[in-house]
């Protein structure tokens, strides 16, 4: 049988934290009585720099459940992508499959069940993705929209609407650990890892309690980390603009030449305009091809497994689990 992990990150969660346990723990009682997961399946809580009391709560919820409820503490705040890595990363080692889920219950935790199911179908990752954002504002719904298509035009591969909530068997947090980079944009990455992959699809409810962590700044900065950490295609861009400006300036020579001959300027108006067009677009083209060598720099540095070997067939392999 399959020991489960449910890795959940919480910043100042002290208003959620109980029920979510309550939730979580009957998930998990409900999936062990029929049979789907190990009986020693448990919850990681990772906390993350909290200034609430929601490190008081983990561990008292460890004291009362010490089977059911594990508790990692971060020693300062280093934000949600960080959090939920450094607990699928000690889950790794504790079990045989993860699911990741927010600490607000926003995600249907009903749907853990049926991600266990494809799990055992064959899949290595499952993703949780949202149906619409009938509870989520105008606003935000609008801004998360034109984030996933802005990815998808910058050439990063995401999974349509499906924020942090997803099952990751042992191996797939495996593979995911040998990504060093600390720029770390987890909805980019793990479409990296390959493997048989599936999607269950859910309502996404209000939270039960408190505030939301993702105020726009940081909902700014993660959408720019994403990009940034995935795509050199803005640098392509800056070179693109430097081409057509060059040719831009050749019609510019062609206009001023014109009305250079038909005598209709002032001196020096000529040679100045030529060479403001034609010296701005060799800049653009040299600031773009030089972005060109730190965007190939930028993807070495990073260091990211070149592929993930799934199965090799050999003659000697008789002994092949
Ligand atoms: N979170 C975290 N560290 C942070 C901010 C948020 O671990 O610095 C956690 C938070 O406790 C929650 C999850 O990340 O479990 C998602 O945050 P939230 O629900 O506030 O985001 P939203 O759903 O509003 O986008
Ligand atoms: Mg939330």
């Amino acid at each position: 049988m399959d020991k489960l992990a449910i890795v959940v990150p919480c910043y100042n969660e002290e208003e959620v934290l109980k029920i979510a346990s309550q939730a979580l723990r009957e998930v998990l009682e409900d999936l062990i009585h029929k049979e789907k997961i190990a009986e020693d399946s448990f919850i990681l809580f990772v906390n993350d720099g909290s200034k609430d009391r929601t490190w008081e709560l983990i561990e008292e919820e460890h004291r009362a459940y010490p089977t059911r409820i594990c508790g990692v503490k971060l020693a300062g705040n280093v934000g949600h992508q960080f959090a939920l890595t450094a607990g699928l990363l000690t889950a790794k080692d504790m079990s045989d499959v993860t699911v990741s889920i927010d600490a607000d219950l926003q995600d249907d935790v009903a749907v853990i069940e049926e991600m266990i199911d494809k799990f055992h179908g064959g899949c290595d990752i499952v993703y949780g993705v949202r149906k619409e954002r009938k509870t989520d504002t105008f606003f935000k719904r609008t801004t998360a929209q034109a984030f996933y298509k802005l990815m998808a035009a910058m050439g990063v591969k995401t999974v349509y609407n499906h924020a942090d909530f997803r099952l990751m068997s042992k191996r797939a947090v495996e593979e995911f650990s040998k990504y060093k980079e600390t720029n770390l944009f987890l909805r980019g990455m793990i479409p990296l890892i390959g493997y048989q992959t599936d999607n269950v699809y859910y309502d996404r409810k209000e939270r039960v309690a408190g505030e939301s962590k993702y105020p726009l700044k940081k909902m700014l900065a993660l959408a720019f980390n994403g990009i940034s950490s995935f795509s050199v295609k803005p640098i392509s861009l800056i070179l693109g603009v430097g081409v057509f400006i060059i040719f831009f300036s050749i019609l510019a020579a062609i206009y001023a030449l014109i009305s250079y001959f038909t005598g209709h300027v002032v001196p020096g108006w000529t040679s100045l305009i030529l060479s403001i067009w034609f010296l701005g677009g060799v800049q653009l083209l040299a600031i773009g091809l030089v972005g060109q060598y730190i965007g190939k720099i930028y993807i070495e540095v990073k260091g990211r497994p070149r592929y993930n070997i799934e199965k090799v067939l050999t003659d000697d392999d008789d002994n092949e689990t």
